[in-house]
């Protein structure tokens, strides 16, 4: 308790979040989303913010990635050292699932940044003896089970998560539900306050005036949801169900809805984010905060040192960055070619297969799943030789696809495929386990980066500033935040039309930019024009990273989320 004690005479932002990625020991994470919220984190205690964020323990985590030489993934759960990594808390609280009451533990991890500032990152867990065998296991898997399963883990996350910040005794000032999977948090606020029988009217603006709401998801279909015959068995009736309804939706609990109607603040992750969210939800106010990585994790060991030297105090002030210029070009490309080398190395170690230093290369990781189109560079397979064949190149992927996505499944086997068939035109190695040490490896160790989400899928995407901190370029479709941060020829490079263009073949369009970039731009200028490629890493730092990182991200989250007055903003109040 006395790790918290710090925290009494503040008022807190609580952060809520269903994955949080601190490090590679601490498995409670799937993608972009928990690796933002570790961001998010390591931003917060940087700057040395009253911020607590609230997770689920995960206990057997996400899994752990096997791949047979077909591609098949096999998943294995994770065994991961909570007792060695993280602090039990004494306080205990209670809710109610499906008729029966749940109760739910602590754990305490304290990210401490060099500043001094420190965030607890808090994990419930209610494998506890007082539990049933199947409560017990609400909080194993990350993203596990089916409907029931997820309700049950977003009424620990959100109702449990409240609950247990009472009984710490934290005060708070905002409450921010990270994506819609928190949304209960601000139903139980709710309760709190209907149960004071105040006035309907009243008891939303409090609760407006408490939450902020982070949405991630670009389309319909995505959205989480449930219907009200399973909420009313699992959830039983916390509200009356006409309030309910009128705040979650007619026919089913939207959690975005839910969130969008409980919140005095909502934001996208990217300008067109907001846009694409303002257009699925009309009348709602939506502001866009863009995402950004945490500048020192995601910057490599080479390239530390060379900002070290030529930019003090970059880490703390990424807008320092812009001053890249001052870093001579032999420095900056040996640092390159050091991280190039050691990722190369990782390659030969984890798959028996032999990269070129000399040769180009491509990278391409993230959560393997239809959207992400993996498997888009082999849209035109003899072109792709024809280039391999003139001016050399390898590719390096990597990636999971959730256990019950049998198309991010096949993608992954299709990839193998591919790379058996290609061979010896093109070599590609697909690296097993995607996680926050090979994400690193790869987005400093590769030549260009490359993205070919289906538009408007990709909220916002990180990968690609990740990359830019350590002047690998972006090669990527013109969606999420590279709309913000492509300047064509400067910065990287876009694939496909731009969002205002009308093209009537977008496919043919991607297709075309993707096989003509390449080799009439991208390729060239690496093989013939060094000096202008170490011109364009150096656009990619200087342009980029002071603006798409997340020191940024959280004074902006400060000044405009967790610190503004409410009565300047327009309400989300209009619909209920
Ligand atoms: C950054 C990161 C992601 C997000 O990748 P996108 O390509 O931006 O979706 C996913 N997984 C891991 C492990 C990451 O580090």
């Amino acid at each position: 308790m006395e790790i918290l004690n710090y925290l009494k005479e503040e008022e807190i932002i609580a952060y809520f979040s269903m994955e949080i990625a601190l490090f590679k020991e601490i498995p409670t994470y799937s993608g972009g989303l928990g690796v933002l919220a570790g961001d998010t984190v390591r931003s917060a205690a940087d700057l040395s913010l009253p911020f607590v964020a609230i997770t689920l323990l995960h206990r057997k985590g996400y899994f752990r990635q096997e791949l047979t030489p077909d591609g098949n993934q096999i998943e294995h759960p994770v065994v991961w050292d909570v007792e060695r990594l993280l602090t039990p808390l004494p306080q205990k609280v209670r809710v109610t699932i499906e008729g029966r009451e749940v109760v739910i533990g602590a754990w305490v991890y304290v990210w401490r940044s060099v500043t001094g500032g420190k965030v607890p990152v808090i994990f419930l867990d209610t494998d506890l003896p007082e539990n049933v065998e199947s409560d017990r296991a609400i909080t194993h898997y990350l993203y596990g089970g089916d409907r029931r399963y997820r309700l049950k883990q977003e009424i620990v996350l959100g109702i449990g998560g409240v609950r247990m910040l009472k009984a710490l005794e934290l005060s708070v000032r905002k409450y921010h539900i990270n994506e819609g999977h928190a949304a209960l948090l601000a139903l139980e606020l709710l309760r709190d306050e209907v149960s004071c029988q105040k006035e309907e009217k009243a008891c939303l603006r409090e609760v407006r005036n408490l939450c902020v709401f982070t949405t991630h998801t670009p389309v319909e279909a995505g959205h989480d949801r449930f219907p009200y015959d399973l909420v009313r068995e699992v959830l039983g009736e916390p509200l009356p169900i006409d309030l309910l309804k009128k705040l979650g939706g007619k026919d089913e609990l939207n959690m975005t809805l839910l969130a969008l109607n409980l919140s005095g603040y909502v934001n996208g992750v990217a300008k067109r984010h907001s846009e694409v969210s303002r257009n699925m939800f009309p009348g709602y106010v939506i502001h866009s905060i863009t995402n950004g990585v945490h500048t020192f994790t995601w910057t490599s060991p080479a390239f530390r040192e060379l900002y070290d030297r030529y930019i003090p105090g970059w880490a703390h002030e990424p807008e320092l960055l812009a001053r890249v210029d001052v870093i001579p070009d032999e420095l900056l490309w040996e640092a390159h070619q050091r991280e190039k080398k050691s990722l190369i190395e990782l390659v030969y170690e984890k798959t028996g297969i032999l990269m070129e230093k000399e040769v180009f290369t491509l990278g391409f990781a993230r959560r393997m799943t239809a959207y992400k189109r993996p498997t888009f560079i082999f849209a035109d397979r003899e072109r792709l030789i024809r280039i391999a064949k003139r001016q050399p190149f390898q590719v390096i992927f990597a990636g999971k696809a959730h256990p019950q996505d049998w198309e991010g499944k096949r993608l992954i086997q299709e990839i193998f495929k591919q790379a058996r068939e290609l061979h010896p035109h093109l070599k590609i190695a697909f690296l097993e386990d995607y996680d926050l040490e090979i994400a690193k490896r790869m987005v400093s160790g590769v030549d260009l980066w490359l993205n070919t989400p289906q538009k408007p899928f990709e909220a916002s995407g990180t990968s690609g500033m990740k990359a830019a901190h350590n002047g690998v370029l972006h090669f990527s479709v013109l969606d999420g935040w590279w709309i913000e941060g492509c300047l064509e020829g400067i910065t990287g490079w876009s694939i496909g039309s731009p969002p205002d263009e009308k093209t009537d073949d977008e496919a043919r369009r991607e297709v075309e930019d993707f096989y003509g970039k390449l080799e009439y731009a991208i390729l060239p200028t690496f093989y013939n024009h060094r000096e202008h490629w170490i011109r364009l890493m150096k656009n990619a730092i200087g342009k980029l990273a002071p603006y798409f990182n997340s020191h940024r991200m959280m004074k902006r989250y400060l000044s405009e989320a967790y610190f503004h007055q409410p009565a300047l903003f327009t309400m989300n109040n209009q619909h209920v």
